[in-house]
């Protein structure tokens, strides 16, 4: 079983229920599975074939989905990238990851345009919003375009199955990584099939539920646990093209949404948005989050402000990505990621690959049919990262006696004072303990006496808050070795697309 023919069966259960809804208007599994098989014999007939990369760099839309669906179905592997990247960086992945088509939105053209030179591999580029020829042809691109919509609208029901193995890569996703390039993990259909499931299972997604899709549908997280999951078992999937609160308050509202998914920051953005709006997640059963830390204080606030329960995992691309969840079945464990879901098993290790006693931090490790079969021609990163069969994720973590894991931190992100470790998210987690404080960050800088010192950037709610008056409350809770050494005021956090802080903007602010 992959994706493709899940949806396949999913639509035959479930013919007239509503796939997705996107700006009001439903779409229901048998269109979209329509759709896919159409798109999918355009590209056949084009000449694509099982194996070829397909680059999709599509925002959130339908398009995204049939898309994706499609090149599944016929047996393409899919690289989906960030629209946001520059022409450069989007210039890398398309030449590294050997993509020989793309499928992009007539906004994005001009980028390619710049840069279709360098990929003379590539041979069509499919804009998803072009209805007509008139605008394609007045591309520089025009020779190599095609539209989407036509082609969904000329495509056939009949095309080649392309008989796809469990092993094959289905997916390869470049993660961003902080030093160096960005590597592309490549997931087999099992890795990615396999996680949506267990992922549906464990938070029990089914055919009753309306996923609010915020995140953006490029990024795993988003990919896996808002859109898989619930399209493998007939649930609708709202799509958000872009994240705000008040667009996530009118889709609780208008559209009865009841699983709701995003990162910490997202949460942070709902609860300053809270005014008047309280009882707009009554109908939410669940939400999830991940991708990064999300504070204790934090969570605790949105779940009392909201009267909702905040279920929160972890995982990365090079896991399809999730691996730990709170289960449902009892009450989370706040701070804590949850434990191992079914079929995947987590482990803290010390720096010789020995499990450590409940407690103690050490490397968290992982195995399963969700982790990566490697990075793409990276033969030596390999290696490093998959010893044993188990996936090196390079966070910190500690486990408790129930089974329960608890991230300390990004091994790289810890910072030495002195020969003492400090791990930035706890003194992050003491910033958001302050009442006056709506987002912080903590990294290391070079210090002559302690070889590093700690310093804090944080977004006040109150004007009237000063630093003497945030240090106190820091030494206050802190060891002496863990206090910043300063803590500046900013207006706002730099922050990636998916809305995770980048403490790696902010020590370059700091070199320069
Ligand atoms: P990505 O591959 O972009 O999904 O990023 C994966 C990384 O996000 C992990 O290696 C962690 O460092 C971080 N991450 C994901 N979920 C959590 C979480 N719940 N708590 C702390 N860090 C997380």
């Amino acid at each position: 079983m992959n994706l493709s023919e899940q949806l396949s069966m999913t639509a035959r259960k479930n013919r007239h229920k509503t796939a997705y809804i996107f700006q009001d208007k439903e779409t229901s599994y048998m269109e979209l599975d329509v759709a896919v098989t159409k798109f999918a014999s355009r590209l056949q007939q084009l000449g694509y074939k099982k194996g070829d990369h397909i680059a999709l760099v599509v925002s959130n839309s339908p398009y995204f989905i049939i898309g994706l669906y499609g090149a599944l179905r016929m047996g393409a592997v899919v690289i989906p990238i960030n629209p946001l990247y520059t022409s450069h960086e989007m210039s890398y992945i398309l030449r590294n990851g050997d993509v020989k088509g793309i499928i992009t939105m007539d906004v994005l053209l001009e980028k390619f345009e710049v840069i279709q030179d360098q990929l003379p591999d590539v041979k069509y580029y499919i804009s998803c919003e072009s209805e007509d020829d008139l605008s394609l042809a007045n591309s520089p691109l025009s020779s190599k375009m095609k539209s989407l919509s036509q082609m969904v609208a000329e495509g056939s029901l009949e095309f080649k199955d392309p008989g796809t193995d469990d092993e094959d890569t289905a997916i390869i996703l470049y993660t961003s990584g902080t030093t160096g390039k960005p590597k592309g993990a490549m997931l087999s259909h099992q890795n990615i099939y396999s996680n949506a499931k267990d992922v549906a299972d464990y938070l029990t997604i089914n055919a009753e539920d309306r996923v609010i899709a915020a995140l953006p549908m490029f990024h795993v997280f988003c990919l896996t646990v808002a859109l898989n999951a619930p399209l493998m078992n007939g649930g609708t999937v709202l799509i958000m093209p872009k994240f705000s609160p008040q667009e996530v308050f009118r889709l609780t509202q208008n559209h009865n949404a009841t699983v709701f998914a995003g990162v910490p920051t997202m949460y942070n953005y709902l609860l300053q948005s809270a005014d008047n709006h309280q009882d707009y997640f009554t109908g939410i059963r669940l939400c999830i989050s991940g991708g990064a830390a999300m504070p204790v204080s934090l969570l605790k606030n949105f779940e009392q402000t909201f009267n909702v329960k905040v279920s929160e995992g972890y995982g990365l691309s090079e896991a399809s990505p999730v691996t730990c969840f709170n289960p449902l079945d009892r009450p989370p464990k706040s701070g804590s990621i949850g434990r191992s879901i079914v079929n995947v098993d987590n482990k803290v290790v010390d720096e010789l690959g020995q499990e450590v006693p409940p407690g103690e931090a050490g490397e968290l490790i992982v195995r399963g049919p969700n982790v990566m079969k490697g990075y793409y021609k990276l033969g030596e990163e390999t290696a490093a990262a998959l010893k044993d069969g188990w996936l090196h994720t390079g966070d910190m973590a500690r486990m408790d006696d129930e089974g329960y894991f608890y991230i300390v931190d990004r091994k790289k992100d810890m910072i030495l004072v002195g020969g003492y470790n400090v791990y930035p998210r706890e003194v992050e987690e003491t910033l958001y303990d302050h009442p006056g404080i709506a987002e912080a960050a903590v990294v290391g800088t070079p210090h002559p006496e302690t070889g590093e010192s700690v310093l804090a950037f944080v977004v006040a709610k109150d004007t009237e808050l000063n630093e003497p008056d945030l240090l106190a409350f820091c030494k206050g809770h802190l060891a002496k070795y863990k206090v910043p050494s300063k803590i500046s005021f900013l207006d706002e956090l730099p922050k990636n697309t998916t809305g995770k802080i980048l403490r790696k903007n902010l020590r370059e602010q700091i070199e320069q």
